[in-house]
């Protein structure tokens, strides 16, 4: 099997790492980066990379991406800090944020419980949001991980887990077919799920 040179043969393994790359699609990515970009986007793609990891960090306060300690919403002072939306992902977080309504603050999990992929309680930002009902005199979980059954049985667990501490706790109501998951809710469908949130 002819091979390429070393280089690209490393860029097509490096894009293969990404999700839903494939070979093929690695292979043309690599081989436009060669014969198409110019050696100052080059460059820049490869810095960007860099900076990606070396200059965001975890917010000490939400699990959000950020370039301080606290992410903007944390430090926001005219929202509800007595109010956390319980997310699975960041994107879950940047999907609720962008549709501009809710005005509490997040708790990213990272994640959700799976068996089949062996993902467990602690490998979640589950203690911190414990050590958060704890600490501060909450007045609501929102609990919006996604209706599929791992995100269920994340619910269920972090409902359990608080059950005897004085917050309310509600889960959105998933406008959503089973399996579904929030990233591809549309706007309208985040908000009727927002409103719609009953006690759990
Ligand atoms: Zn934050």
């Amino acid at each position: 099997m002819l091979k390429y040179p070393k280089p690209i043969e490393d860029l097509i393994e490096d894009f293969t790492r990404l999700p839903s790359v494939g070979k093929k699609t690695a292979e043309r990515y690599a081989l436009y980066i060669y014969t198409k970009m110019s050696q100052e986007h080059t460059t820049l793609f490869s810095n960007h990379l860099i900076d990606v990891k070396e200059k965001i960090q975890i917010c000490k306060g939400c699990g959000n991406i950020c370039s301080d300690e606290y992410c903007s919403i944390c430090k926001d002072q005219t929202r509800n800090h007595k109010q956390v939306l319980v997310v699975e992902t960041i994107k879950d977080l940047y999907t609720i944020e962008n549709v501009n309504e809710y005005k509490g603050i997040y708790h990213v999990l990272n994640g959700a419980i799976s068996i089949s992929k062996g993902v467990g309680v602690s490998d979640l930002n589950i203690d911190s949001l414990l050590d958060l009902v704890k600490k501060e005199n909450l007045e609501e979980i929102i609990l919006a991980t996604n209706a599929t059954l791992e995100g269920e049985i994340t619910a269920r667990y972090i409902k359990e887990l608080l059950q005897n501490y004085p917050v309310r706790i509600t889960r959105i109501a998933h406008g959503l077919p089973v399996g579904g998951e929030m990233s591809y809710a549309d706007e309208m469908t985040l908000l009727k799920a927002m409103e719609g949130r009953r006690e759990y």
